[in-house]
């Protein structure tokens, strides 16, 4: 199995060695000819306006656009979410826009910049969520699950093949959700 983590920006060093922890190749999707061959992609936390211009600058958008419309597995986290998008509040534009539900950035105010807590993530009991600079989510379409809410608010959604999450479990050392989402490659 082998898994595409981009790697212009943020942070993808921590979801390689938890998807190579768990016993899967990983491949930083720094150019278009990377995004060749792969079994799955994750889109990591960051900075998803830099993210996005960076994409466009390599030219990647519409290739990652196709392939993950074409169902190929996909977990984003935090500015990862933000890129798969459709709608993003306070802005026209949206980024890979292919999972119909609208974010807000930076969500949760200053006061709370940055928190832990314990939510159950799907059929996931007690997970460890560090939420930095987090969005939520303030809207989604038919067809989109919620799988995680924080204080009233959506914080993580599956649609077909794309599992988009608000927080970090990367930096986590719990690694059910990337073992959760490997098992969504396989079957
Ligand atoms: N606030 C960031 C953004 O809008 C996301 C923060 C994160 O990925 N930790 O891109």
């Amino acid at each position: 199995m082998k898994i595409g983590v981009l790697a212009v920006q943020g942070a993808f060093i921590e979801h390689e060695r938890m998807i190579r922890k768990l016993g899967a190749d990983t491949v930083e999707i720094r150019k278009k000819d990377d995004l060749k061959n792969l079994d799955g992609i994750i889109l990591p936390g960051g900075e998803s306006s830099v993210q996005s211009l960076l994409l466009d600058k390599l030219q990647m958008k519409k290739l990652l656009k196709g392939m993950i419309e074409d169902g190929i597995p996909t977990l984003a986290t935090c500015a990862g979410l933000i890129l798969l998008a459709k709608h993003i509040e306070n802005n026209t534009e949206s980024h890979l826009a292919t999972l119909p539900v609208c974010v807000k950035r930076n969500a949760f105010g200053r006061q709370l910049a940055s928190f832990i807590t314990t939510q159950d993530v799907g059929s996931i009991s007690d997970y460890p969520e560090i939420f930095i600079r987090a969005p939520y989510i303030t809207s989604k379409e038919k067809g989109v699950d919620t799988i995680c809410m924080h204080e009233e608010k959506i914080v993580g959604v599956k649609y077909k093949n794309q599992v988009g999450l608000a927080f970090h479990p990367e930096l986590t050392d719990d690694s059910r959700i990337h073992q959760k989402f490997m098992e969504l490659i396989v079957t």
